[in-house]
């Protein structure tokens, strides 16, 4: 197990204002599409990209009468993000109704979880670096319903509506105001979808929209966030604006570095910032305000009639966790302590899950972790980012790469031929130890065939023979030579002493 206590937490960025020095204060509301087949109150398809409205079951399009049915396995995929994230599990949660119009929404109302959420306080620990790290509390996960898609820019005249996204499942995982940079911003979400890959609860993919996030920012004085810290007053803290809807690594920084900057000169000029929403423009680099900030009452909340109180067995939870996968901090500490990897080798190879078990596979089939991590991080990594392939697809399978490595181990080829096998395998594929059989690229440990290539080289090298007897530091010539004569086969310990030898060194 990671002891986060063992971390030191980053230096907060300061942002040096006209004035003064400020501090950031950042809380995400992350929206994470739960990994699963059918919706979160139907029975219809969550195949992405399918035709407009063909995945839309009467409940989801609001017809009247319809009501909706709680999916088992969105609750349980809800329950073991809880898990995995540390946090409290409520055994009775409730789902609200928050109201409002959107020809996107025909119910005219989201169901989602405001009073009673089915996932507690958590934490996730963000690494920034060996030995630093940041814990995030997480304040709750609810459940809710996605809502479908407005189409503003395939007519002129008409905007169309798309309702296969509306009552798609989705975790809203809220953050204390923990974060305190926008690296850390980015760090935190890189490792929260690291995570959920991990649990098979996400499948964290940006782009199509399925984790994107709202980010709170309030800038404060150097102090102000530790006076927060020992009251829990957030009169200490800054007004927060919150930028809405981010699905990018990069505009998250951005947005932020910009929102920070606006905030400080509204203060430093002696106003006051208004709590809002806002959009992040990337092309322009800038947040603009979309709506003053709503609060709950404005929603209209209240428990939603059609559905009961939703309860789960402490057993059912007790299964789910029986069945967790290893999470990336287990993982990466066992890499570093069972393996001998370093911290920055481990953290490169858990970083996506599918390179962690392929990684697992070549230790397995070479029992040796350390050349492993070598051979994955450096030719494989290299290889398959040089032609564009996914760990998926790679030519070269963990048997293969694990059995190229373990003839290193054994002797029989050294890592300049394991080069060219490597090279052969990606390319022809086949078993390696067949291949080094059949084309002689076994290593040559006959001594008495290492002993006539040094006599050779010695004879045919009067000179530097006596320059050598000198300085025995040039007797390494001679192990090159020899190595090269042999094409590279000749193992260079054994030479080495050989030439020693000869030498009389
Ligand atoms: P709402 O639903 O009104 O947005 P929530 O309580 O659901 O409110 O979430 C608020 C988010 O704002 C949380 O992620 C929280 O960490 C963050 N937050 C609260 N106060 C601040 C602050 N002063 N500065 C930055 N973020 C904040
Ligand atoms: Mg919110």
């Amino acid at each position: 197990m990671l002891d986060h206590l063992a971390y030191k937490a980053p230096e907060p960025k300061v942002i040096a204002g006209a004035k003064a020095d400020w501090e950031l204060v950042i809380g995400l509301e992350v929206h994470a599409q739960v990994a699963s087949n059918a919706k979160l109150f139907s029975g219809a398809s969550t195949t992405f990209g399918a035709e407009p409205n063909s995945n839309v079951a009467f409940v989801d399009a609001a017809m009247p009468g319809m009501l909706p049915v709680i999916n088992e396995f969105c609750v349980a995929q809800a329950v073991r993000t809880g898990l995995g994230l540390k946090a409290q599990i409520n055994l009775t949660s409730a789902f609200d109704r928050k109201n409002y119009f959107y020809p996107d929404l025909p119910q005219g109302y989201q169901i989602s979880q405001l009073y009673h959420p089915i996932v507690g306080e958590g934490e996730i620990i963000v690494d920034m670096g060996p030995g630093v790290a940041r814990r995030v509390r997480i304040e709750r996960i609810h459940l809710e319903q996605d809502a479908g898609k407005s189409i503003h820019d395939m007519d002129p005249n008409m905007s169309f509506v798309d309702l296969n996204r509306t009552g798609v499942a989705l975790m809203e995982i809220v953050s204390r105001p923990d974060i305190r940079g926008p690296e850390e911003a980015a760090a935190y979400v890189a490792k929260l979808r690291q995570i959920l890959r991990y649990l098979g609860t996400c499948d964290g993919n940006m782009q199509n929209g399925n984790l994107r996030c709202d980010v709170n920012v309030s800038v404060c004085r150097p102090g102000a966030y530790e006076r927060w810290q020992e009251t829990g007053d957030f009169g200490h803290l800054g007004t927060r604006c919150e930028i809405k809807n981010m699905n990018s690594m990069r505009f998250i920084q951005q947005a932020i570095e910009y929102e920070a900057r606006r905030q400080i000169a509204i203060v430093e000029d002696g106003g006051t910032v208004v709590q809002e929403t806002r959009l992040y423009d990337p092309d322009k680099g800038e947040t603009r305000s979309m709506r003053s900030k709503e609060e709950a009452h404005d929603y209209r909340y209240f428990p939603c009639p059609d559905l009961l109180p939703l309860e789960i067995e402490q057993a059912w939870v007790d299964d789910i966790a029986a069945s967790m996968p290893e999470l990336p901090d287990e993982k990466k500490a066992r890499f570093v302590s069972d393996l001998g990897l370093s911290e920055y080798d481990a953290g490169v190879l858990t970083a996506e899950v599918e390179n962690a078990d392929f990684f697992e596979a070549v230790v397995a089939a070479c029992g040796d972790g350390k050349l492993a991590a070598n051979w994955v991080i450096n030719e494989l990594f290299g290889r398959l980012k040089k032609e564009g392939h996914e760990i998926g697809d790679s030519p070269v399978t963990p048997a293969q790469l694990g059995g190229i490595i373990a003839l290193i181990k054994a002797g029989d080829i050294s890592g300049k031929i394991a080069k060219d096998l490597f090279e052969i395998v990606w390319t022809e594929g086949g078993d390696p130890a067949a291949i080094v059989e059949a084309r002689g690229m076994k290593q040559v440990t006959d001594l008495s065939a290492i002993e006539k290539a040094v006599d050779d080289i010695i004879a045919a090298n009067p000179a530097q023979v006596e320059k050598a007897k000198a300085n025995p530091k040039l007797a390494g010539w001679f192990t090159g030579q020899v190595i090269k004569a042999s094409g590279g086969k000749a193992n260079p310990a054994a030479v080495n002493e050989i030439v020693a030898k000869k030498l009389g060194l």
